[in-house]
């Protein structure tokens, strides 16, 4: 029987979402590896319960994480029953809609049909009454913008969803679905874009700024490159990390000999900070004040605990900053 620690917010920083009335953990958990069918269960929750237990509030899903798809909401909505019941009120559960779930026409990308269909199903698998989060998960060139923020907002009025966000929209776009949201009532609480030190799209699309002119909150994905940005990978490719497993989304091929040579500078500047580099790099992309909360993912409660330590020290001086430019120069 899981009782919660009576000191689980004692330590967590907690941000304001843009110019809502939530606040998000600095440091948010996501369940896309890890905690499908595949994956051993008894260890996707204890890491999920360490989290909570560490103010670690926010759990985010969609309806394709898994694999097979659907099946980390299953397990979430377990985990949920068996052990959160009773702190449904302290969560901020987040799902999305957009990648491929089902046969035919209606089992993906941005109409009406789809989202509103597979938030239905995302409700019964995690066996609850509504998510705190409905996100549409990747823009649709097809469908009118109209129709996709339009059916975030019908999500809202029919008490499914208490708030909505975007992920994967380029600026542009973000900003026209903005005010499409606001029109209906329904403001876009937060943007979920990729954003790490060897991804930077949201700085040179400007989306940043976007959001924060807009009061929009910022919850970037994969800001350790998928476990690039730790010290996983200095010594080989180990067989249960996620670049060598079928499932895991990280290609070997991504680790060239430059991309380690700067891994391992980064390391370096990371020791000097008494950080690893997974600390440092959850520290740089928090170092930004539009940024709400960074969203990890885990493979053990030992990374889990390494990578909230990031909030030891957020703070760079110049010339680290400088030293860590120079490094993703090169
Ligand atoms: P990260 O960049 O944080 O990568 C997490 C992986 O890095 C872990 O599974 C682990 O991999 C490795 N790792 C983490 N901490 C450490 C550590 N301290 N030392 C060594 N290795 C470590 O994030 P994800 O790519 O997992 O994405 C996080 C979340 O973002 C997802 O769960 C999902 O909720 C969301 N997301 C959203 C997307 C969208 O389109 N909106 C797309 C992708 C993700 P290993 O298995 O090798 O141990």
């Amino acid at each position: 029987m899981y009782h919660a620690s009576s000191e689980r917010y004692q330590e967590m920083i907690y941000q304001r979402c843009g110019k809502s009335g939530i606040r998000l953990p600095a440091v948010s958990l996501g369940l896309w590896h890890n905690f499908g069918g595949v994956d051993a269960f008894e260890i996707s929750r204890a890491i999920l319960l360490r989290a909570f237990d560490l103010g670690v509030n926010h759990f985010d899903l969609a309806n394709n994480y898994g694999p097979p798809p659907g099946s980390a909401e299953e397990n979430f909505g377990k985990m949920l029953r068996d052990d959160l019941a009773s702190y449904r009120d302290e969560l901020i559960i987040s799902t999305k809609a957009g990648y491929l779930m089902w046969d035919g026409p209606y089992g993906e990308w941005g109409s009406r049909k789809y989202l509103l269909a597979s938030l239905d199903q995302s409700l019964k698998r995690m066996g609850l009454e509504y998510v705190d989060i409905f996100y549409s998960h990747r823009p649709d060139p097809d469908t009118p913008l109209e129709e996709t923020m339009g059916a975030l907002a019908s999500a809202v009025v029919q008490g499914k969803a208490l708030y909505v966000g975007i992920s994967n929209y380029p600026s542009e776009l973000a900003a026209e679905a903005f005010r499409l949201l606001r029109e209906l009532g329904t403001p876009c609480l937060i943007h979920q874009p990729r954003y790490s030190m060897f991804d930077r799209w949201v700085e040179s699309d400007g989306l940043l700024d976007v959001l924060s002119r807009e009061g929009v909150g910022c919850i970037p994905f994969s800001p350790l490159a998928q476990g690039m940005l730790t010290d996983r990978y200095l010594s080989g490719i180990p067989s249960d990390s996620r670049a060598a497993k079928a499932h895991g989304f990280l290609q070997a091929k991504a680790l060239t000999s430059a991309r380690l040579q700067q891994i391992r500078q980064l390391a370096e500047i990371a020791g000097s900070r008494a950080q690893s580099l997974a600390q440092m790099a959850l520290a740089w992309v928090l170092r930004d004040p539009r940024v709400t909360t960074v969203l990890i993912g885990a493979s053990s409660v030992a990374q889990l605990e390494q990578n909230l330590g990031c909030l030891g020290n957020r703070k760079f001086s110049d010339g680290e900053l400088d030293s860590i430019e120079k490094i993703l120069s090169q």
